[in-house]
């Protein structure tokens, strides 16, 4: 027969948040109540961003140290090694291991100005994977990197792509977390490439809650990510109903997190943009249920 909706979520799934450092004393004070509302989903880390170029670097350090110190969740920094040499590198790794800091999420980053292609800093490293192996030789951390179900757009080929991945994979890290993607079946196609190509570290798709299909589209165009017609025409008209707008967006994403689900998947990691409603909801709906929490 057919399976009732939702009836096998049996709340094994297991889940992380991502957040960017925030820019005033408001965003700080939004952030914190995301972190807290979230935190009684007892997620395996919560992740903080580094803004492009390594412009967040202290915001990003003062977050992630916060966390680390007032929170009992493992805290996560992401680090960049665009425009900058090893040994600046190796002082925010240094600051990071030193403020107890475990877990780094490590990545190339941008080229500051966009469709400009990346140079490396003369003494830098030159892609993700060497700033895998560079930061393995400094500390043991536990490194997580990006992968691309789409491709990532300077790839040669998605072969390529994947081969880049087995790369990080070899160098150290221990799981990849993939760019937002719209259809289980890409994320499961992904999955089964890299599965053929050799990588054996978790796969963790990364969810991002769509409630504003015109900013989406904008880091999409960034990130190479697609965004299909039917989630335009979701959207279509609801411009003056937040709330309908947002049961939506949480519909959405739950549905294809039942299907990643469904699949195979238990580890699923979220783009909050700082908010926690949506992604507290998804959570709800994949069986998690909110547990008391000590901090
Ligand atoms: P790499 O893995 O180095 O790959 C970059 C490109 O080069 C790919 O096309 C790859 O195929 C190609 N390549 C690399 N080495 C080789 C080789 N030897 N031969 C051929 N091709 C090669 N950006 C930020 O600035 N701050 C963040 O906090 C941040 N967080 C992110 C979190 C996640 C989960 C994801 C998915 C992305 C994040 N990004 C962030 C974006 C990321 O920095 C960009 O996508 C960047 O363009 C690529 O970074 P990477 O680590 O994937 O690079």
């Amino acid at each position: 027969g057919q399976t009732p909706l939702y009836a096998d979520l049996g709340g094994d799934a297991q889940v992380s948040f991502e957040f960017f450092p925030p820019k005033t004393e408001k965003m700080e004070q939004q952030l914190w109540a995301s972190i807290s509302a979230l935190a009684p989903m007892g997620p395996r880390f919560v992740s903080v961003t580094y803004g492009a170029g390594g412009s967040t670097r202290e915001r990003t350090h003062a977050t992630v140290e916060r966390i680390a110190r007032e929170t009992d969740i493992p805290a996560a920094a992401h680090l960049t090694c665009v425009g900058a040499s090893k040994a600046e590198i190796a002082e925010v790794a240094d600051a990071y291991w030193q403020a107890g800091v475990r877990h780094i999420v490590a990545l190339r980053g941008d080229p500051p100005v966009q469709g400009k292609a990346f140079m490396p800093h003369p003494e830098g490293y030159a892609s993700a994977a060497d700033l895998v192996t560079g930061l393995r030789a400094l500390h043991p951390f536990e490194i997580s990197v990006a992968a691309y179900p789409e491709s990532h757009p300077e790839a040669v080929s998605a072969q390529s792509d994947i081969e880049n991945l087995k790369r990080k994979i070899d160098a150290g890290a221990t799981r990849a977390i993939t760019q937002f993607f719209f259809s289980a079946d890409t994320f499961f196609r992904f999955r089964d490439a890299a599965a053929a190509a050799g990588i054996d570290a978790e796969i963790v798709p990364g969810i991002l809650p769509v409630s504003n299909v015109a900013q989406t589209r904008q880091f999409a165009a960034m990130c190479g990510a697609e965004i299909p017609a039917w989630m335009d025409r979701l959207f279509d008209g609801l411009d003056d109903h937040p709330g309908a707008r947002q049961l939506v967006a949480a519909t959405i994403a739950a549905e294809m997190c039942r299907n990643l689900y469904t699949g195979g998947v238990r580890n699923f990691h979220f783009y909050t943009l700082n908010r926690a409603e949506l992604s507290f909801a998804i959570c709800h709906l994949l069986g998690l249920r909110a547990k008391g929490v000590s901090s």
